[in-house]
């Protein structure tokens, strides 16, 4: 399952007009809590029944789309560790953590 999965839904529902479903999935982060998002990604589908999830975004689908997103404010993932991070430095357009910068900083 991949992010083309949720974005050909996407453009699926917007091909046949369906902008509140469109709207829907463009929203979800604001109606899913980081511990919520934590189990989804870790298939406990339990989740998707305390949601209330309308019948057509299926698991499937919540799962899909939980594998690729990326929480506002949680950061971004660094280039070197693989890790999240709010602190850091964007260079070249990829990100390096305040951890790995400062490591880089101190080899210098
Ligand atoms: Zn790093």
């Amino acid at each position: 399952m991949s992010n083309e999965f949720i974005e050909e839904k996407i453009l699926e529902f917007t091909r046949k007009g369906d902008v509140e479903k469109v709207k829907f999935i463009r929203s979800l982060h604001k109606r899913i809590m980081p511990s919520q998002l934590d189990r989804i990604q870790k298939n406990d589908k339990g989740v998707y029944h305390e949601l209330f999830m309308p019948k057509w975004f299926t698991w499937e689908m919540l799962r899909a789309w939980a594998e690729n997103f990326e929480a506002p404010g949680r950061g971004k993932k660094c280039i070197l560790c693989d890790t999240k991070s709010e602190n850091g430095i964007d260079f070249n357009e990829r990100f390096i953590c305040e951890n790995c910068f400062v490591r880089l900083k101190q080899l210098e």
